[in-house]
């Protein structure tokens, strides 16, 4: 007996068959999400560091599994952008965000722009700005309701045409953020050539920010650098106050982050939209 398992790690086993079983499960919500929908959007928000007052949201996808509960997008997306079902799911997700934005309206909410997470895998298909004009149009919004972010790693993805897909985008009237901005290797001078409009700097710099000297400086000088760029900076993670104190000294345009809200779920936005005056 023994040796047939000599080789057996069972951590691995157990690993690898919750990746199938995970990816199993995730076939069946895309299959069934018309009928008996598991994914949710929540949705976070972004605050004008200026005004105080609510200037955006971020839709972030949540996935209600039957038995594991609530499972984050850190652990379903990567395995979406595998098995291929990254495509359904981003469309699911720009379909639910202009259906939601017209309810909003509808009850008479002042709505702000929601912006939607796309991944290079989308863009692959091509069909990331059609989706997005065909569902702006059935809902009336107009193209600055929706705002698009994409890792410095999608942008620079290779064999696909995302130039052509962020300037199709950018018709529209949508605007274009880079995400998590200082944890990929492109320059600005790229980012200049694709005409990003906002860069959102990484939670990782905004945790530096008031724990160093150097932390300070490196935040001090991406604020300049995108100035001098005209692009928009937002800091992504904004948890304290001391940070938010630093945030406005350096002249950074936008903040996000537990300080101000965690992502939300539908029910919680109502009383956002109608008292957008956040700090
Ligand atoms: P991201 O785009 O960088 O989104 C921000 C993440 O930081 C969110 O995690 C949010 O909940 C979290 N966060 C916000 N404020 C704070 C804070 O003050 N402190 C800390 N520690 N965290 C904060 P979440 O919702 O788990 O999403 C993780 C990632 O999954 C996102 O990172 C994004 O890359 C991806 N993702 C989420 N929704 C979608 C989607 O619809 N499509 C695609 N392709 N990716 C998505
Ligand atoms: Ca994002
Ligand atoms: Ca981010
Ligand atoms: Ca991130």
């Amino acid at each position: 007996q023994g040796s047939h398992y000599r080789f057996f790690d069972p951590d691995l086993y157990v690993a690898a068959t919750a990746r199938v079983q995970l990816r199993h499960s995730l076939q069946v919500a895309v299959a069934q999400q018309a009928d008996a929908p598991q994914f949710e959007l929540y949705y976070q928000p972004r605050v004008n560091l200026a005004t105080g007052r609510l200037c955006s949201m971020e839709a972030l996808l949540r996935w209600h599994h039957p038995e594991l509960g609530m499972v984050l997008p850190a652990k379903f997306i990567p395995i979406a952008e595998e098995c291929g079902l990254i495509g359904a799911i981003g469309r699911f997700v720009i379909e639910q965000a202009c259906r939601q934005l017209a309810l909003w309206r509808g009850a008479g909410l002042a709505i702000v722009p929601v912006s939607i997470n796309v991944s290079a895998h989308q863009f692959g298909h091509g069909g990331v700005h059609a989706h997005l004009a065909m569902h702006l149009a059935r809902h009336h919004l107009s193209g600055a309701m929706l705002e698009v972010e994409i890792t410095e790693s999608a942008m620079l993805a290779e064999g696909v045409d995302v130039r052509g897909e962020l300037a199709a985008l950018r018709e529209l009237g949508v605007r274009l953020h880079v995400d998590d901005f200082g944890t990929g290797y492109s320059s600005l001078a790229q980012l200049q050539r694709l005409n990003m409009d906002v860069l959102k700097i990484d939670r990782a710099f905004t945790s530096e920010l008031t724990v160093s000297p150097e932390g300070r400086v490196l935040f001090q000088a991406i604020v300049s650098m995108a100035k001098a760029l005209d692009m928009e900076v937002v800091a992504e993670g904004v948890e304290t106050a001391g940070q938010l104190a630093a945030l406005i000294a350096l002249g950074c345009d936008e903040g996000q982050g537990y300080l101000f809200a965690a992502p939300l779920p539908v029910r919680q936005v109502g009383n956002l939209l109608a008292r957008p005056q956040l700090m």
